[in-house]
């Protein structure tokens, strides 16, 4: 069975993991300054912009909610983000085949 997540269903999932990827990249990668070139100050900073995109490029295309940034305010959102093919804000149903 395919998660039947939202951001699934409307392409964005990249965007998810691009932020992701930021977010753990900046994490860790201070770790190995030597080889990363990453100091724990542009780790930081890196980290930040990772989360940041995330709230604000992954949106509803029916109503333009940022979903990332309404579940930062408010944890419950994140059950429906990626447990239904729908938009928690406007309802929208993004469930069948999305080009
Ligand atoms: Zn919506």
């Amino acid at each position: 069975m395919a998660a039947a997540s939202v951001i699934r269903a409307t392409g964005q999932l990249w965007k998810l993991g691009l932020a992701l990827a930021a977010l753990v990249a900046g994490s860790v990668a201070p770790l190995w300054p030597e080889a990363t070139g990453l100091d724990w100050t542009s780790g930081t900073v890196l980290a930040v912009a990772g989360y940041a995109f995330g709230c604000l490029a992954i949106r509803c295309p029916q109503c333009g909610d940022r979903w990332f940034w309404s579940a930062a305010l408010d944890a419950g959102l994140y059950g429906p983000l990626f447990g239904k093919p729908a938009c928690p804000k406007c309802g929208h149903g993004f469930g069948h085949d999305h080009a």
